[in-house]
């Protein structure tokens, strides 16, 4: 059985063992002080976790009793990453094919990278593996401009524009789900990530025990994606749903194309995230390991600031090394660009470039 992990970046370098011990270490504190904000799922016992320790690979097919058991844990390994299922199984730390799935929640993956804004341009940097200069080019560049070096590493970066436009489509599927599926409210979580982008989980058990072309169903609805062939099918509603977008967004002087439509009104969601019924998903509470920043509950959508409200790491100075940044702004303070030079940063900063491979502790 095919078996798709959580979505990781790449790092374009790998921490000294200084740089793995100081994250361990502040990670570590996190979950030592805060590990009650860690949302622990709804029948624990019958959840697959898993976790990413730092400049490791995955360790997953793990079972814990309790949320105490769970909490000693994530103090003891201060991983990267902490994951864990919206499926539940009876026998969760067996075999793929042993585990005996029961359901899963429905769940939808949102990320900035995947909506086209005019910002991207803007903020599509790579990293050169060599001497860590920062390039910005569309496409992979050829040949690093100052050391000459071929190997770069893309880094995802996102910005106000497009983390506001990633926002704008959470608001569309939670639309998508309630207008049209009939979901309540109440049964929807909205989770910023902890990078560039939101989760959502739904509880409602009408869907848990959709196997995955029923989930690829509901994702292609909400995408837009073969709307006129799902028009006549019978899962999509016959009134409201995309034909009443389709005929309040009709022009009589310029009749618009169905495409324009679909742009304007579909969400862009991550639809391998959706089918995937085995998947283990980042817990919300935990700390992102590409960022540092929290995967967090959203309540207020339009109010929440996501370079801001995530950023639960402490401010302590600390000295780094950085080969090479672009500029980003963190809890209302900007920083950067950096390019081989030391700067004295707040630690949420420091964990913020050192988890993106972009900096290290100072020698
Ligand atoms: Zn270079
Ligand atoms: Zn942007």
């Amino acid at each position: 059985m095919f078996v798709s992990g959580p979505k990781v970046d790449g790092n374009p370098s790998q921490a000294d063992d200084k740089t793995t011990a100081f994250l361990r270490r502040t990670y570590r504190e996190h979950y030592f002080k805060h590990h009650d904000d860690v949302e622990v799922p709804t029948m624990i016992q019958n959840r697959e976790f898993g976790y990413i320790p730092f400049g490791k690979g995955m360790i997953r097919h793990l079972s814990y009793k309790t949320s105490g058991e769970l909490a000693a844990d994530l103090v003891k390994q201060a991983p990267s990453s902490v994951f864990c299922s919206n499926a539940t199984y009876s026998n969760p730390t067996l075999s793929m094919d042993e585990k005996g799935w029961k359901g899963a929640e429905l769940i939808f993956d949102i990320d900035a990278s995947a909506i086209p804004t005019a910002c991207r341009a803007k903020h599509s940097f790579w990293a050169c593996k060599t001497c860590g200069k920062i390039i910005r080019s569309a496409e992979r560049p050829a040949r690093c401009p100052k050391c000459e070096g071929t190997g770069t590493a893309q880094l995802h970066w996102s910005c106000a524009e497009c983390l506001g436009a990633t926002k704008d489509h959470v608001s569309r599927l939670i639309g998508f789900l309630t207008k049209d599926f009939g979901v309540s409210s109440a049964s929807i979580k909205v989770y910023f990530s902890g990078n560039r982008g939101y989760h959502l989980h739904v509880n409602d058990e009408r869907f848990e025990a959709m196997e995955p072309p029923a989930r690829a169903e509901i994702a292609n609805y909400v995408k837009g994606t073969g709307l006129v062939r799902q028009q006549g099918s019978d899962r999509a509603p016959a009134e409201g749903g995309w034909s009443e977008r389709i005929t309040a967004s009709a022009n009589n002087d310029q009749p618009q194309r169905l495409e324009t439509v679909i742009n304007a009104f579909s969400s862009r969601i991550d639809e391998s995230v959706t089918t995937d019924i085995h998947r283990i998903f980042r817990m919300p509470g935990t700390l992102h390991g590409n960022s540092g920043l929290l995967k967090m509950r959203v309540h207020d959508l339009d109010g929440f600031r996501p370079e801001y409200d995530p950023v639960v790491l402490g401010d302590e100075e600390v000295t780094i090394s950085v080969q090479g940044s672009p500029v980003f702004s963190l809890k209302g303070r900007t920083f950067g660009p950096y390019s081989s030079e030391e700067p004295e940063l707040p630690t949420y900063a420091a964990v913020y470039l050192m988890t993106k491979g972009l900096g290290r502790v100072a020698d």
